[in-house]
C-alpha cells in the first residue's frame, strides 16, 4: 500500500476561505472580529509565529491588535493588560504567545483570559467544557487534526484510535475530540509499555511527541491513518515523529511533516476567532449568522 498524503496546506486554504466568508457575514451582522496578540519578551521564534498569525488575520479580514511587552514586564503588568483586553469590546479573541519569560506563570496567565475570548482553548474552563463534551473553544492544533481527519473521510465512530502524547495543549485535547467523535481511544505517553504493540492496534494513529523516529513502519497496521503532529528541528530541516517512508508503505493515509498539521494550526486560530466573535454576538442578543 502507498499512502494518500493528506495535504494540510490545501485543507488550511479551504478553512481560510471559509473564515473570510464568515468575517464578511459577521460584518453585515454588526460584528468586526478582532484578535489581540500578546507577546512578552524577545524570543525570535515567538516573534515569527506572532507575525505569521497577524498576517493570516489580515488576509481573511480579521483585525489584529498587537501588544508587545518588555521581557521584564512584572506579573501585575500582564494581569492588567489581560483584564483590559477581557473588557475591550473590539477584542473578540486573545492570544497570549507562549512560552513566557521564566518569572511569569503561563498557567496562571492563560487562566486569566476570559473563556469566551480564549482562542487557544487553554483556560481551565475551555479544557473542562471539552472534557465534558460541551461546546467551547478548542485548542487550534487538535482542532486542525480533526479537520484533516474529516477531509480524509476517516470514519471515527467505533474506530480504534491511539494518541501518543498527553500534553494539555496537544495530546489530551486530541484524545478528547476523538472520544467525542465516538472513537475508542487509547492515550500513550513516555511510560507506556510496548508502545509498538499498542500502535499496531490502531485504525487511526496520532503522534504528538516531538521525537523523530517515534513511529516506524512496523508499528503501523496495514491500512491505518497516521497523523504526524510532532515537529523537531534537525540538520535535515523540520521533521516529524513518524518515519515517513516506512509508514507510508503500510498506511492508507498520512499527514506528513512539513505540510500536514502545521498549516492547520493558524487556520484554526482564525476559525476560532470568528467562532468567538459569533458566540459573543449571540450572547449580546444580536442574531449571529450561522457558521459557514
Ligand atoms: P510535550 O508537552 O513535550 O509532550 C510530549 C508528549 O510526548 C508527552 O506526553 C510525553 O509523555 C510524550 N512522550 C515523550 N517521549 C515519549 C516516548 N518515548 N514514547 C511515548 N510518548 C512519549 O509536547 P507538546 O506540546 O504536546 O507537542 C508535541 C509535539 O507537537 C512537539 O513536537 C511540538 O513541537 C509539536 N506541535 C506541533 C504543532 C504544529 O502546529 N504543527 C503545534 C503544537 C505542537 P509524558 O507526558 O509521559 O512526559
Amino acid at each position: 500500500m502507498s499512502a494518500e498524503v493528506i495535504d494540510g496546506k490545501a485543507v488550511a486554504a479551504g478553512v481560510r476561505g471559509r473564515v473570510a466568508a464568515e468575517v464578511r457575514e459577521l460584518r453585515l451582522a454588526g460584528s468586526d472580529p478582532g484578535l489581540a496578540t500578546v507577546l512578552v519578551g524577545d524570543d525570535p521564534a515567538s516573534h515569527v509565529y506572532v507575525r505569521m498569525k497577524r498576517e493570516a488575520c489580515e488576509e481573511v479580514g480579521i483585525n489584529s491588535i498587537h501588544h508587545g511587552l518588555d521581557a521584564a514586564t512584572p506579573a501585575d503588568g500582564l494581569r492588567d493588560l489581560l483584564a483590559a483586553l477581557n473588557e475591550d469590546r473590539t477584542v473578540n479573541a486573545i492570544l497570549l504567545q507562549l512560552p513566557l519569560p521564566a518569572h511569569l506563570d503561563a498557567g496562571e496567565m492563560t487562566g486569566l483570559i476570559a473563556p469566551e475570548k480564549d482562542v487557544d482553548g487553554l483556560t481551565p474552563l475551555s479544557a473542562g467544557l471539552l472534557a465534558q463534551g460541551r461546546p467551547g473553544l478548542v485548542p487550534c492544533t487538535p482542532a486542525g487534526v480533526m479537520e484533516l481527519l474529516a477531509h480524509a473521510r476517516v470514519e471515527l465512530e467505533g474506530a480504534r484510535a491511539v494518541v501518543i502524547g498527553r500534553s494539555q495543549l496537544v495530546g489530551k485535547p486530541i484524545a478528547q475530540l476523538m472520544l467525542g467523535a465516538d472513537a475508542t481511544v487509547t492515550q500513550c505517553h513516555s511510560r507506556t509499555r510496548d508502545l509498538a504493540a499498542v500502535c499496531r492496534g490502531a485504525d487511526v494513529l496520532v503522534a504528538a511527541v516531538g521525537r523523530p523516529g517515534t513511529v516506524t513502519g512496523e508499528m503501523v497496521a496495514e491500512g491505518a491513518v497516521v497523523i504526524d503532529v510532532g515537529t523537531s528541528r534537525t540538520d535535515a530541516g523540520l521533521v516529524g515523529d513518524v518515519d515517513f517512508d516506512s509508514v507510508a508503505a503500510r498506511a492508507r493515509a498520512i499527514a506528513p511533516v512539513p505540510g500536514g498539521v502545521g498549516p492547520m494550526t493558524i487556520a484554526m486560530l482564525l476559525s476560532n476567532t470568528v467562532r468567538a466573535a459569533r458566540m459573543q454576538l449571540r450572547a449580546s442578543g444580536s442574531a449571529a449568522p450561522a457558521p459557514g
